[in-house]
Protein backbone atom coordinates (compact mmCIF):
# COMPACT_ATOMS: atom_id res chain seq x y z
CA UNK A 1 0.00 0.00 0.00
CA UNK A 2 1.45 3.56 -1.33
CA UNK A 3 1.99 5.56 2.18
CA UNK A 4 -0.53 8.39 1.03
CA UNK A 5 -3.27 6.50 0.17
CA UNK A 6 -5.80 5.42 2.43
CA UNK A 7 -6.30 1.90 3.89
CA UNK A 8 -9.07 0.60 1.54
CA UNK A 9 -11.61 -1.93 3.49
CA UNK A 10 -14.27 -3.64 1.34
CA UNK A 11 -17.19 -4.79 2.64
CA UNK A 12 -18.64 -7.49 0.30
CA UNK A 13 -22.55 -7.83 0.05
CA UNK A 14 -24.10 -6.14 2.55
CA UNK A 15 -27.26 -6.62 1.11
CA UNK A 16 -26.80 -10.54 1.49
CA UNK A 17 -24.64 -11.25 4.24
CA UNK A 18 -24.85 -9.26 6.89
CA UNK A 19 -25.93 -11.34 9.67
CA UNK A 20 -25.32 -11.39 13.86
CA UNK A 21 -23.41 -7.87 13.53
CA UNK A 22 -20.82 -9.06 11.09
CA UNK A 23 -20.44 -5.62 9.83
CA UNK A 24 -18.82 -5.12 13.36
CA UNK A 25 -15.77 -6.32 11.48
CA UNK A 26 -15.33 -3.54 9.14
CA UNK A 27 -15.69 -0.89 12.14
CA UNK A 28 -13.11 -2.69 14.01
CA UNK A 29 -10.39 -2.72 11.81
CA UNK A 30 -11.18 1.38 10.77
CA UNK A 31 -10.76 2.11 14.64
CA UNK A 32 -7.52 -0.21 14.96
CA UNK A 33 -6.40 1.43 11.48
CA UNK A 34 -7.42 5.07 12.44
CA UNK A 35 -5.87 4.64 15.80
CA UNK A 36 -2.26 4.20 14.38
CA UNK A 37 -2.55 7.22 12.45
CA UNK A 38 -3.07 5.04 9.31
CA UNK A 39 -6.35 6.59 6.90
CA UNK A 40 -9.36 4.33 6.16
CA UNK A 41 -11.94 4.26 3.55
CA UNK A 42 -14.90 1.76 3.97
CA UNK A 43 -16.62 0.48 0.62
CA UNK A 44 -19.97 -1.24 0.83
CA UNK A 45 -20.21 -3.74 -2.02
CA UNK A 46 -23.92 -4.39 -2.80
CA UNK A 47 -24.22 -7.77 -4.45
CA UNK A 48 -25.39 -5.64 -8.03
CA UNK A 49 -22.02 -4.16 -8.04
CA UNK A 50 -18.86 -5.15 -9.19
CA UNK A 51 -16.14 -5.98 -6.51
CA UNK A 52 -13.26 -3.67 -6.67
CA UNK A 53 -9.79 -5.64 -7.20
CA UNK A 54 -7.84 -3.18 -5.57
CA UNK A 55 -9.13 -3.13 -2.20
CA UNK A 56 -6.71 -3.89 0.81
CA UNK A 57 -8.80 -5.70 3.16
CA UNK A 58 -11.96 -7.76 2.22
CA UNK A 59 -14.54 -8.92 4.67
CA UNK A 60 -17.60 -11.24 3.80
CA UNK A 61 -20.13 -12.09 6.63
CA UNK A 62 -22.47 -14.80 7.51
CA UNK A 63 -26.21 -15.32 5.70
CA UNK A 64 -29.17 -17.47 5.33
CA UNK A 65 -29.10 -20.30 2.81
CA UNK A 66 -30.61 -18.80 0.36
CA UNK A 67 -28.65 -15.46 -0.08
CA UNK A 68 -25.45 -17.50 0.55
CA UNK A 69 -26.05 -19.26 -2.97
CA UNK A 70 -27.15 -15.87 -4.65
CA UNK A 71 -23.87 -14.62 -3.16
CA UNK A 72 -21.60 -17.38 -4.29
CA UNK A 73 -23.15 -17.14 -7.52
CA UNK A 74 -22.52 -13.68 -7.93
CA UNK A 75 -18.93 -13.58 -6.97
CA UNK A 76 -17.70 -16.30 -9.16
CA UNK A 77 -19.10 -14.21 -11.72
CA UNK A 78 -17.30 -11.27 -10.92
CA UNK A 79 -14.34 -12.50 -9.96
CA UNK A 80 -13.00 -9.10 -8.59
CA UNK A 81 -12.59 -10.68 -4.93
CA UNK A 82 -10.63 -13.55 -6.59
CA UNK A 83 -8.68 -11.20 -8.12
CA UNK A 84 -7.86 -9.00 -5.23
CA UNK A 85 -6.95 -12.30 -3.32
CA UNK A 86 -4.41 -12.89 -6.16
CA UNK A 87 -2.89 -9.64 -5.69
CA UNK A 88 -2.07 -9.98 -2.00
CA UNK A 89 -5.46 -8.15 -0.45
CA UNK A 90 -6.26 -9.62 3.05
CA UNK A 91 -9.72 -11.43 3.01
CA UNK A 92 -11.80 -12.43 6.50
CA UNK A 93 -14.82 -14.62 5.82
CA UNK A 94 -17.27 -15.50 8.14
CA UNK A 95 -19.39 -18.34 8.41
CA UNK A 96 -21.52 -18.39 5.05
CA UNK A 97 -18.79 -16.03 3.60
CA UNK A 98 -16.26 -18.97 5.04
CA UNK A 99 -18.16 -22.05 3.29
CA UNK A 100 -18.59 -19.86 -0.23
CA UNK A 101 -14.72 -19.30 -0.57
CA UNK A 102 -14.39 -23.65 -1.22
CA UNK A 103 -15.50 -25.45 -3.83
CA UNK A 104 -18.90 -26.69 -2.25
CA UNK A 105 -21.30 -26.23 0.36
CA UNK A 106 -24.64 -27.65 1.10
CA UNK A 107 -27.75 -25.40 0.08
CA UNK A 108 -31.44 -24.96 1.54
CA UNK A 109 -32.09 -28.42 1.09
CA UNK A 110 -28.65 -30.25 1.62
CA UNK A 111 -28.13 -29.89 -2.21
CA UNK A 112 -24.37 -29.54 -2.75
CA UNK A 113 -24.05 -25.82 -4.74
CA UNK A 114 -20.78 -24.63 -6.10
CA UNK A 115 -18.38 -21.95 -4.10
CA UNK A 116 -15.89 -19.89 -5.86
CA UNK A 117 -13.22 -22.41 -4.88
CA UNK A 118 -11.00 -19.51 -3.39
CA UNK A 119 -10.11 -22.12 -0.29
CA UNK A 120 -9.03 -25.56 -0.98
CA UNK A 121 -11.86 -26.42 1.42
CA UNK A 122 -15.62 -28.25 1.19
CA UNK A 123 -18.77 -27.82 3.03
CA UNK A 124 -22.54 -29.54 3.25
CA UNK A 125 -25.14 -29.97 5.86
CA UNK A 126 -23.75 -31.38 9.49
CA UNK A 127 -25.75 -33.53 11.74
CA UNK A 128 -27.10 -31.25 13.87
CA UNK A 129 -27.03 -27.52 13.86
CA UNK A 130 -23.82 -25.93 15.90
CA UNK A 131 -25.22 -23.34 17.91
CA UNK A 132 -23.93 -21.41 20.80
CA UNK A 133 -20.18 -19.95 22.11
CA UNK A 134 -16.79 -21.07 20.25
CA UNK A 135 -13.94 -21.33 21.93
CA UNK A 136 -10.53 -22.47 20.44
CA UNK A 137 -6.50 -22.38 20.38
CA UNK A 138 -4.80 -20.70 17.11
CA UNK A 139 -2.20 -22.33 15.16
CA UNK A 140 0.80 -21.22 16.90
CA UNK A 141 2.66 -20.39 14.13
CA UNK A 142 0.21 -17.34 14.30
CA UNK A 143 1.39 -16.30 17.67
CA UNK A 144 -2.42 -15.23 18.01
CA UNK A 145 -4.48 -15.53 21.74
CA UNK A 146 -6.72 -17.81 22.07
CA UNK A 147 -9.98 -16.94 19.79
CA UNK A 148 -13.45 -16.07 20.82
CA UNK A 149 -16.66 -15.42 19.02
CA UNK A 150 -20.39 -17.84 18.68
CA UNK A 151 -21.13 -19.97 16.26
CA UNK A 152 -25.02 -20.68 14.33
CA UNK A 153 -24.44 -22.74 11.41
CA UNK A 154 -25.84 -26.34 10.06
CA UNK A 155 -22.62 -27.04 7.64
CA UNK A 156 -19.42 -28.72 8.69
CA UNK A 157 -16.01 -27.68 6.52
CA UNK A 158 -13.73 -30.45 5.63
CA UNK A 159 -10.12 -28.62 4.87
CA UNK A 160 -7.94 -29.96 1.82
CA UNK A 161 -4.06 -29.98 2.16
CA UNK A 162 -4.22 -26.25 0.62
CA UNK A 163 -5.50 -24.67 3.57
CA UNK A 164 -4.09 -24.99 7.49
CA UNK A 165 -6.48 -24.79 10.05
CA UNK A 166 -7.06 -22.06 12.09
CA UNK A 167 -7.30 -23.29 15.76
CA UNK A 168 -7.91 -26.18 17.28
CA UNK A 169 -11.62 -25.92 19.23
CA UNK A 170 -11.59 -26.48 23.04
CA UNK A 171 -15.32 -25.60 23.34
CA UNK A 172 -18.09 -25.36 20.21
CA UNK A 173 -18.34 -27.18 16.95
CA UNK A 174 -16.04 -25.09 14.10
CA UNK A 175 -15.48 -26.88 10.95
CA UNK A 176 -17.18 -29.95 13.05
CA UNK A 177 -13.51 -31.77 13.21
CA UNK A 178 -11.94 -30.76 16.17
CA UNK A 179 -10.85 -27.59 14.26
CA UNK A 180 -11.91 -23.84 13.34
CA UNK A 181 -11.46 -21.80 10.61
CA UNK A 182 -8.49 -21.96 8.18
CA UNK A 183 -5.84 -19.93 6.41
CA UNK A 184 -3.83 -19.86 3.72
CA UNK A 185 -1.87 -16.59 2.29
CA UNK A 186 -3.53 -14.14 3.24
CA UNK A 187 -7.22 -15.26 3.50
CA UNK A 188 -8.76 -16.29 6.94
CA UNK A 189 -12.03 -18.51 7.09
CA UNK A 190 -13.94 -19.30 10.57
CA UNK A 191 -17.20 -19.63 11.55
CA UNK A 192 -16.54 -17.08 14.43
CA UNK A 193 -19.70 -14.04 14.85
CA UNK A 194 -19.42 -11.62 17.49
CA UNK A 195 -18.48 -9.89 15.49
CA UNK A 196 -15.40 -11.62 15.08
CA UNK A 197 -12.44 -9.26 15.39
CA UNK A 198 -14.47 -7.16 18.22
CA UNK A 199 -13.43 -10.50 19.77
CA UNK A 200 -10.38 -10.96 18.91
CA UNK A 201 -8.81 -7.96 17.87
CA UNK A 202 -5.28 -9.75 17.90
CA UNK A 203 -6.99 -11.23 14.38
CA UNK A 204 -7.92 -7.57 12.94
CA UNK A 205 -4.05 -6.54 13.31
CA UNK A 206 -2.96 -9.73 11.64
CA UNK A 207 -5.25 -8.86 8.59
CA UNK A 208 -3.91 -5.52 8.94
CA UNK A 209 -0.41 -6.01 9.51
CA UNK A 210 -0.25 -8.39 6.24
CA UNK A 211 -1.26 -4.91 4.13
CA UNK A 212 0.80 -2.20 6.53
CA UNK A 213 3.65 -4.10 7.58
CA UNK A 214 4.37 -4.50 11.51
CA UNK A 215 1.98 -2.58 14.06
CA UNK A 216 2.35 -0.85 17.33
CA UNK A 217 0.35 -1.97 20.54
CA UNK A 218 -2.79 -0.50 21.29
CA UNK A 219 -4.50 0.02 24.68
CA UNK A 220 -6.86 -2.89 24.44
CA UNK A 221 -8.09 -2.80 27.97
CA UNK A 222 -11.80 -3.18 26.52
CA UNK A 223 -11.56 -5.52 24.09
CA UNK A 224 -9.37 -7.91 26.88
CA UNK A 225 -12.41 -7.15 29.55
CA UNK A 226 -15.49 -8.09 26.77
CA UNK A 227 -12.78 -11.32 26.28
CA UNK A 228 -12.41 -12.34 29.56
CA UNK A 229 -16.23 -11.64 30.56
CA UNK A 230 -16.76 -14.45 27.71
CA UNK A 231 -14.11 -16.53 28.50
CA UNK A 232 -15.56 -16.73 32.04
CA UNK A 233 -19.30 -17.22 30.82
CA UNK A 234 -18.03 -20.27 28.48
CA UNK A 235 -16.47 -21.80 31.00
CA UNK A 236 -19.16 -21.90 33.93
CA UNK A 237 -21.67 -23.48 31.09
N1 LIG B 1 -26.18 -21.13 5.87
C1 LIG B 1 -24.95 -21.59 6.43
C2 LIG B 1 -25.10 -22.73 7.42
O1 LIG B 1 -26.15 -22.87 8.05
C3 LIG B 1 -24.24 -20.41 7.06
C4 LIG B 1 -24.93 -19.89 8.28
C5 LIG B 1 -24.39 -18.58 8.76
O2 LIG B 1 -23.74 -17.87 8.01
N2 LIG B 1 -24.67 -18.21 9.99
O3 LIG B 1 -24.18 -23.49 7.59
Amino acid sequence: MPSDSALSIVWIYPDLLSTYGDQGNALVLEHRAQRRGIRTETVHVRSSDPVPETGDVYLIGGGEDRPQILAAERLRRDGGLQRAVARGASLLAVCAGYQIMGSTFGGEEGQPVDGIGLLDLSSARGPARAVGELVAEVDAALGLPTLTGFENHMGVTRLGPGVKPLSKVVKGVGNGDGFEGCYAGHVVGTYLHGPALARNPALADLLLSWRVGELGPLDDTRYEQLRQERFSAVMAQ
